[in-house]
């Protein structure tokens, strides 16, 4: 029996999938070699991107200061490895059927890619990774907005992907013009904490794809600053980080780490020990609530997505240009934000020791001074 886009369509709906994009192949002939679907699957005609939505309460915790771990959970890591994957595999057995062969690929990230030997003399490195958000706009299934999320008609930001690659031969969706959904707005680039998007107007800070039928941009974000924020190395909305480092105010707003500095300096402090028995946290983690997050999920997203997610829902929502509206708008005031540099620095060699002290044994510090060596 005949695949046609329009079943597969109608299968991703009655399986809960909340939209789908479908794409031919010879729109992707740009993509550089190791990012290249046809050099994973030889054979395939067209690719299918798959989209659930993050639910708008989860960001609630977040916005409000007073929970963090739900968006962790429900609205990246699980929803990224557990939710969404499933319903991508039920969808491609669903093509399999009908006789295609169908890739249910799990979105890695192209740019952290290791280096490994190929198999054969000829081949490629094994080391091939498309992009997640380059591919998706090819589908039709949205655009990438001026801030890199990617933005879909019915849910604008809020939104996980997932792909599929078939060499069934598909009607494909239009690509989306760049500016479809996104306003322009500037929201995201106002409200992003790490001074990350670049300002709406700075032409020289596009990234342009070309998918031959269609030419398609989006800003240049600092991908360095997003990383250091959404991993919690920025002041401004963690709570946590002053915690265990009362004294640092990291400018990360004019940080120029790489993504990957950053990733080598979040990941390794979240999971970080150092023996302290000055504490009241029994494992000696350096960063506690990061520690706990990344114990439980695997994960830690600590930005909640500040500018590009929230502020941009906020103003798509407020403009209409997105369907999946609510009855109460998200904000009930303005978002908070943390002054990144301590109140009062502490002149100490040792803050944990000396709040343990004065709290256990008053008194005892009296005539102490270890500001200078040698006392
Ligand atoms: S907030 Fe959203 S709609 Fe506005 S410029 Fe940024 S990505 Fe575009
Ligand atoms: S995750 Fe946070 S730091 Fe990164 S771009 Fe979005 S708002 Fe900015």
């Amino acid at each position: 029996m005949k695949l046609t886009s329009q079943m597969i369509k109608d299968r991703a709906k009655e399986l809960g999938i909340d939209d789908i994009g479908i794409g031919n192949i010879e729109r992707f002939d740009n993509a550089p070699p190791l990012m290249n679907i046809r050099n994973y699957f030889p054979g395939v005609k067209s690719v299918i991107a798959v989209l659930m939505r993050i639910p708008r309460g989860s960001y609630r915790g977040i916005e409000e200061g007073t929970h963090w771990h739900n968006y962790t959970f429900y609205s990246y890591n699980r929803l990224n490895t557990v939710i969404r994957p499933r319903l991508t595999y039920e969808l491609s057995r669903f093509i399999e059927d009908f006789g295609w062969e169908a890739t249910p690929h799990y979105p890695g990230v192209p740019e952290r890619n290791p280096a490994s030997e190929p198999v054969a003399p000829g081949k490629l490195p094994p080391n091939i990774i498309p992009s997640i958000r380059l591919i998706a706009a090819g589908t039709g299934v949205g655009e990438i907005g001026h801030s890199k999320v990617f933005l879909n008609k019915k849910f604008g930001p809020r939104l996980r992907l997932g792909l599929i690659f078939t060499d069934a031969e598909l009607e494909p969706d239009p690509i989306l013009d760049t500016g479809d959904i996104c306003s322009h707005c500037g929201a995201c680039v106002r409200e992003c904490p790490g001074n990350a998007i670049p300002p709406v107007r700075d032409l020289d800070n596009r990234v342009e794809i070309d998918y031959g039928e269609k030419k398609v941009y989006y800003g240049n974000v600092h991908m360095g600053r997003c990383t250091l924020t959404h991993h919690g190395m920025n002041n401004e909305i963690s709570p946590f980080l002053k915690k265990s480092f009362p004294n640092m105010g990291f400018d990360v707003r004019n940080s120029q780490m790489t993504e990957e500095e950053a990733y080598r300096l979040c990941y390794p402090m979240a999971t970080a020990q150092w023996w302290n028995i000055f504490n009241d946290n029994p494992n000696n983690s350096v960063t506690e609530y990061y520690d706990y997050v990344m114990k439980h999920v695997g994960y830690f997203a600590i930005c909640g997505a500040r500018g590009c997610i929230r502020a941009c829902m906020n103003s798509l929502e407020k403009s209409k240009r997105i369907e999946n509206t609510f009855h109460n708008q998200f904000y009930h005031k303005k978002s908070w934000l943390l002054p990144n540099q301590p109140d009062n620095a502490d002149e100490t060699l040792n803050p944990f020791r000396d709040k343990y002290l004065d709290k256990n044994y008053p008194g005892v510090r009296k005539n102490e001074d270890f500001k200078s060596s040698g006392k």
